[in-house]
């Protein structure tokens, strides 16, 4: 899985550009996600960009709220996003977790909200530096798989995004990358009855990287912020998986 997540960048214009331009350069591969998640206010014009031109392009969103509905302002439903075909939603992404406080409660709320609508989540865990300079990212990412449970198996896909790689330029090595790959699927493989999760990693992905990244066996896909906002850019990293 090879996913675009766009933050608060781009106007619908763009979108529509990037979706027609990714989907002529991609070497399309049924087992390879492409995944675009981009702003809430345009999900619904992105899917409509896709189905015009029969895109292999699938739709993602940045967010999805716990309550089913009701008096939330600016609150996205799974209903809301299912309204338009979202196959996808990101949860648990660090700038989430960081700026609008979210814990293992409401996070744990946001997996039964999408699993309940039948959407596939990406799921977002990683360290923040000092706990990397201490060493002790494997208890770290232990606490916040632990939400998890063997239910939510076959419609998880974990994004490994440490903090201090995401927008810094700073990718982690590969060598790290994979023994924290393996960490994770070890340890979900216990709590999840032995079966196996993708894990995609995330933080600083430029063209120069990915295909080493990518050359890991541990390493199922990317998530991309920045540098996925170019859509030659996105296709070629695509094309390398
Ligand atoms: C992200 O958006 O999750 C991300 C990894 O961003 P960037 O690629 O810009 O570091």
């Amino acid at each position: 899985m090879i996913v675009s997540n766009w933050k608060m960048n781009g106007t619908k214009a763009d979108i529509e550009l990037w979706i027609n331009e990714v989907s002529n350069k991609i070497e399309y591969k049924t087992e390879v996600n492409c995944v675009i998640c981009p702003p809430s206010c345009y999900l619904d014009s992105t899917r409509s960009f896709i189905t015009k031109i029969n895109s292999p392009v699938q739709l993602g969103s940045q967010e999805i709220d716990s309550t089913h509905q009701g008096a939330l302002t600016g609150g996205i439903n799974g209903q809301m996003l299912n309204d338009f075909s979202t196959e996808f939603v990101l949860i648990g992404h660090s700038e989430q977790r960081h700026y609008l406080n979210e814990d293992g409660v409401s996070l744990r709320a946001k997996l039964d909200s999408a699993i309940d609508s039948g959407i596939s989540v990406i799921f977002c865990i990683g360290e923040p530096s000092e706990v990397y300079s201490n060493g002790d990212t494997k208890n770290f990412l232990t606490n916040q798989l632990d939400i998890l449970n063997s239910e939510d198996l076959a419609n998880i896909t974990i994004a490994y995004e440490p903090i201090w790689a995401i927008g810094t330029g700073l990718s982690a090595k590969t060598t790290y990358i994979e023994d924290t790959h393996g960490f994770i699927k070890n340890h979900l493989k216990k709590i999840l009855n032995n079966k196996k999760v993708s894990v995609v990693y995330g933080g600083s992905v430029k063209l120069n990287n990915a295909e080493e990244i990518l050359s890991s066996d541990s390493v199922d896909g990317l998530l991309i912020g920045g540098a996925s906002l170019d859509s030659e850019t996105f296709s070629k990293i695509y094309n390398l998986s």
